[in-house]
């Protein structure tokens, strides 16, 4: 059997009166691509801002391999392990693209990463192994041909696989994915798939939040459905396409 990476238990997180998340628990295996599912309001962005350490659980608990992590702040999950990346693009447009890759090896991030992240000298204290680790990353993530490129002056879908690579840059063990393919074409879908795979490849973890289905269902091992704040079905791809409380939830909006 495959290692439990992170494993939620009855995580819980309300918003004064909202209960955005209800009782919650779920595990995810290294090397193993979870979907987390579920319609607008659902809880999804909320859940990941919970287990990134973004903002507090109201109770409950996280693992990350053996670490409780549920009362760390965000820098000393990354540095255990967990990685994530925003449902909108953050980036600064300055940047060479190489650069902003080689910050993700270098932060220090608190709760707004675009006003916080505090590169630390990395352009006197590069040594060649990151160097040669982001080289990795950017030819993970397709970017090595614009490595040069301000990052302002990238494409959105190119800043997408940048926020992963930058996210990657820390060398996690799980990745937290918030609807990366939110406005993509067909053929930059099949990218963002092809990098996924890549990843997990590698042996990292995926969690991703998307309302894509035919990504969903084509890239997932397994999938976590959500409906306001509470699971209501676990399983893979097949199971979840059939699955009557889902369909009536969710799937038959979405397809
Ligand atoms: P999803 O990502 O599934 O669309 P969210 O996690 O963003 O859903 O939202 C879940 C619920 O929590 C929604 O009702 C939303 O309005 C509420 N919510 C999210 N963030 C906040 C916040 N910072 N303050 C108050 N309510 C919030
Ligand atoms: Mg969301």
């Amino acid at each position: 059997m495959a290692e439990t990476i992170l494993r939620v238990e009855m995580l819980v997180k309300n918003f004064g009166g909202v209960k955005a998340v209800r009782d919650l628990s779920f595990e995810v295996s290294a090397g193993e691509i979870l979907g987390l599912i579920g319609p607008n309001g659902s809880g999804k962005s909320t859940t990941v801002n919970v287990l990134a350490g973004l903002i507090p659980p109201t109770s409950g608990s996280i693992r990350l391999g053996p670490h409780s992590i549920e009362n760390l702040p965000e820098t000393e999950r990354v540095a255990k392990g967990l990685a994530r990346t925003f449902q909108t693009a953050r980036v600064f447009p300055e940047f060479s693209v190489r650069r902003h890759v080689t910050m993700g090896c270098h932060t220090i991030r608190r709760s707004n990463p675009f006003a916080s992240v505090l590169p630390l000298g990395f352009s006197s204290r590069e040594d060649a192994e990151t160097a040669r680790h982001v080289d990795d990353v950017l030819q993970l993530c397709s970017l090595a041909q614009i490595a040069d490129r301000p990052v302002g002056s990238i494409s959105s879908a190119q800043q997408r696989f940048l926020m992963i690579a930058t996210a990657l840059a820390s060398k996690p063990r799980i990745l937290l994915v918030d609807e990366p393919a939110a406005g993509l074409v067909e053929h930059e879908r099949q990218s963002l798939a092809e990098l996924i795979r890549g990843i997990r490849q590698r042996g990292i973890a995926v969690v991703i939040i998307e309302h894509h289905m035919a990504l969903i269902m084509a890239l997932c091992d397994r999938i976590v459905v959500l409906n306001f704040g509470s699971k209501i079905a676990e399983g893979s791809p097949a199971e979840i396409r059939a699955n009557p409380a889902v369909i009536d939830a969710y799937l038959g909006e979405a397809a």
